[in-house]
């Protein structure tokens, strides 16, 4: 595999980051991950957006250009021979040759960048999207800034972990009794023919298949309502599913042991799935 460091592409074995990296010693590193279908880019312009913010609000600057960062895409799918799967970007803070809390000076140190691929054939055809996926719920205690999409993600890898042991696929989180997103991807109910997903805050991460999948139902006369729900309600709700670059639309079946409907992915996270697979596909880049 080919990977990108700091202006190279290099085979994975010879591609290398300090130990002084800050993104290694303090997580002072953001991410994103685009899928790629029939070796073309999922909404790279989110991806490009939201990375931006990230880097704006942690007072980092970015390390290429908006044109360079495309080409990079672009050449490690044609260096990979990628047709599916997805593209891992992450930049640090950079190395400033040792360790310390303070920031350091940005004309000394500059930004680490690093992109690889991973290949996953067939993803649009998950076999879980046809069974569905079983959650459990835990407390959410995330730091308050999650809409940054940082390297940060001990707790929901810990949140998985909980899941897998309890023979489940995936942890929601839950703060004050309602749901803020899933360890990995945004959450949502169907109740009554309405889609509920949680507003936009500080509280959760903005989805990139968020606001595309939030598009397409409104186009699709779909009612949609953006307000925090509780868990209590999701196991009271018709269907459920989460959304994610890597995972696109997951119907979920099973909350805390309580089957949803008929225990089969629900017909609106099924259409949404359809319709998000499909949509994308044409504006693919
Ligand atoms: N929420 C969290 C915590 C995530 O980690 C992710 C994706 O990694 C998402 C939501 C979904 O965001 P996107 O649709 O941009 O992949």
């Amino acid at each position: 595999r080919i990977v990108y460091v700091n202006g190279d592409y290099l085979p994975e074995e010879e591609a290398k980051v300090s130990v002084f990296d800050r993104g290694f010693l303090m997580a002072d590193a953001v991410y994103e991950v685009t899928s790629v279908l029939d070796g073309k880019l999922l909404d790279f312009e989110g991806h490009a957006a939201r990375l931006a913010r990230s880097l704006s609000e942690l007072d980092m600057q970015a390390p290429v250009g908006h044109e360079e960062l495309l080409e990079i895409h672009r050449e490690l799918v044609k260096r990979n021979d990628l047709v599916d799967g997805m593209i891992y970007l992450q930049v640090t803070r950079g190395n400033p040759g040792d360790r310390d809390f303070v920031f350091p000076d940005p004309e000394t140190t500059r930004p680490t960048l690093v992109l690889f691929t991973q290949s996953k054939p067939g993803m649009a055809d998950a076999p879980m999207s046809k069974t569905g996926a079983k959650i459990i719920s835990i407390e959410d205690i995330r730091w308050g800034r999650r809409d940054i999409k940082t390297v940060q993600l001990l707790y929901p890898s810990m949140g998985k972990m909980a899941a897998k042991k309890a023979g489940c696929d995936d942890a929601w989180l839950i703060e004050d009794g309602f749901v803020t997103e899933g360890t990995s991807n945004n959450a949502y109910i169907v109740k009554g023919g309405r889609i509920i997903t949680r507003d936009l805050s500080h509280d959760i991460l903005h989805g990139i298949t968020r606001a595309a999948v939030l598009r397409f139902a409104r186009e699709a006369q779909m009612e949609v309502v953006e307000r925090p729900f509780t868990i209590a309600e999701a196991k009271e709700a018709d269907e459920a599913f989460t959304t994610s670059a890597s995972a696109f639309v997951m119907p979920v079946v099973e909350i805390d042991g309580v089957t949803l409907g008929d225990g089969k992915p629900g017909p609106i996270a099924k259409r949404l799935r359809e319709i998000y697979l499909e949509e994308s596909r044409k504006t693919a880049t």
